[in-house]
């Protein structure tokens, strides 16, 4: 039981959350806790358990800055009440401020889960009116499908350029039989996560399970390398004024060449061909070029300017010149190493803003998660999609839902004189898991009164079950109608979806 492989798309369930602390470094969310201002009942029972970098996010809801949540659903079969976990986490963002963003992951369903289209569009239209129905505010929010979205698409396709395929099968275990749209739908789920910074940089909390933390590690890597504008092409515009040329020469000459090791041989090619040949007409990849100028600085010399253009495609060469001239007047940020040219965003936008231009760069903050525990199955083991009897859909009929419940495997001792005098095991009782997820709703004190009974012997599990069961048939009754209702505000969505 000690299998701990995030696998996306596996079926395994985390059954030991303290090696996720311990292996993959997600944090205690407990330790955070207090800095969020108003925390859901879920992070306040401990169903929110781990979080990386959350508190970017809680420092931005508290004071009111800008802050954005963003999940995604694959959908594949109808919403349940584990779903409505990520609903209300979606959710509660948004009422804390901030921008709020939900997305049917129509691409990765139909490439990593073989989904058809009009499977997918099916349970895409449940998934949305149950999220609309639980209080997502449309006005204020943001819904979209990864295939309609075309701006999506596009940051999908740069950040594709930044990830690699050894990269993809060491994080995923890709290999030669994985399909390529498979992959295609890593970028765009990577795009998804960083979407919401496409305006604007700003802490974004992606709320998942476990399982999708390679996702969010990726992202977060991705996130950090765009972040910087990119010196790849910098010899394509490099040139020499006829000083900086005779310092190359100068440089040549000092070479000894009884140490030349490999690097210095390349500079020594480079310098010989810049006796001929501009630069700018020589195929010198940057990290020849790094190689030369490092050089160049070791043997004592001003450094040679290059001149290199952004990677962005949006800045133009105006742009480009403004802010190189900035930059250079602020500091020689590319005095020993062409990598010393990779700037932080943040910085070269401020001496943008002085000089009056648009970088077009992106500046994405890495984003943060936050992670819940999978809910128990109602008859023990995962709450899996496809068994009907271990879970309770959302559009479960309300009486189902009742004998679900009333079905469901519990914590309680073989007989009630030992309950009573042992107490029941609430923590390993999937009925107490739907009173502390979903039945008590913000009601800490009743959440805790029938785990006091329960484990105090007082509460018995027929009573208990019958209590829930009840309770989760009027949450599916008051569900539905709420559906029924809201089912307006989707005829907006899909013409929103459509366009
Ligand atoms: Fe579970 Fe309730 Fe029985 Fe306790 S009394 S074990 S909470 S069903």
């Amino acid at each position: 039981a000690d299998d701990v492989a995030l696998d996306p798309w596996g079926s395994s369930s985390v059954s030991d959350y303290r090696k996720l602390f311990e292996e993959f470094g997600i944090e205690e969310f407990d330790e955070v806790l207090e800095e969020v201002p108003n925390p859901h009942y879920l992070m306040r029972r401990g169903v929110i358990f781990g979080h990386r970098d959350y508190r970017p996010v809680a420092r931005a809801l508290q004071n009111d800055e800008p802050a954005a949540v963003l999940s995604g659903f694959m959908p594949t079969g109808d919403p349940h009440i584990g779903h409505k976990l990520v609903f209300d986490e979606i959710i509660w963002h948004q009422q804390q401020g901030a921008d709020a963003y939900a997305l049917i992951a129509d691409l990765e369903a139909n490439s990593a889960r073989g989904m058809s289209w009009d499977e997918i569009d099916e349970h895409a239209r449940d998934y949305l009116l149950s999220l609309l129905a639980l209080g997502f505010d449309l006005e204020e929010g943001t819904l979209y499908r990864q295939s309609e979205n075309r701006e999506l698409q596009d940051l999908a396709f740069e950040l594709g350029a930044e990830a690699n395929f050894s990269e993809l099968q060491a994080i995923y275990g890709f290999d030669g039989e994985t399909d390529v749209s498979h992959m295609q739908s890593v970028v765009t789920q990577m795009a998804d996560i960083l979407y919401p910074q496409l305006e604007e940089p700003k802490p974004t909390v992606i709320p998942v399970g476990p399982d999708q933390d390679p996702h969010v590690r990726l992202a977060r890597d991705l996130a950090e390398r765009m972040r910087f504008f990119k010196v790849s092409e910098a010899y394509a515009s490099f040139e020499l004024d006829p000083a900086e040329r005779d310092l190359v020469a100068d440089f040549y000459e000092r070479l000894d060449p009884a140490e030349f090791d490999d690097d210095t041989l390349r500079c020594v090619h480079v310098a010989e061909a810049l006796e001929e040949t501009p630069l700018s007409d020589l195929a010198v990849d940057a990290d020849t070029l790094s190689s030369v100028l490092t050089k160049l600085n070791e043997a004592g010399m001003e450094p040679i300017r290059p001149r290199t253009r952004f990677f962005d495609r949006r800045a133009t060469d105006e742009a480009f010149d403004a802010l190189i001239d900035a930059i250079d007047g602020e500091k020689r940020v590319y005095e020993n190493h062409v990598d010393a040219f990779e700037i932080d965003l943040a910085e070269a936008e401020e001496l943008a803003r002085e000089v009056e231009v648009d970088t077009g760069g992106y500046g994405f903050q890495p984003p943060s998660s936050i992670y819940h525990r999978f809910m128990t199955g109602l008859t023990g083991g995962k709450m899996s999609s496809s068994i009907p009897a271990s879970h309770i859909s959302l559009l479960d009929d309300p009486q189902d839902g009742y004998d679900k419940v009333k079905a469901a495997t519990t914590g309680g001792r073989e007989t009630a004189e030992e309950q009573r005098e042992k107490g029941g095991k609430a923590d390993e009782c999937p009925v107490y898991e739907l009173y502390a997820y979903l039945l008590s709703g913000d009601d800490d004190e009743f959440a805790k009164r029938v785990y006091d009974e329960c484990v105090g012997g007082e509460r018995l599990c027929g009573d208990c079950k019958e209590q829930a069961a009840q309770l989760m048939r009027e949450f599916l009754e008051e569900h539905q109608e709420k559906r029924d209702e809201v089912e307006e505000l989707l005829e907006d969505v899909d013409i929103e979806l459509e366009s």
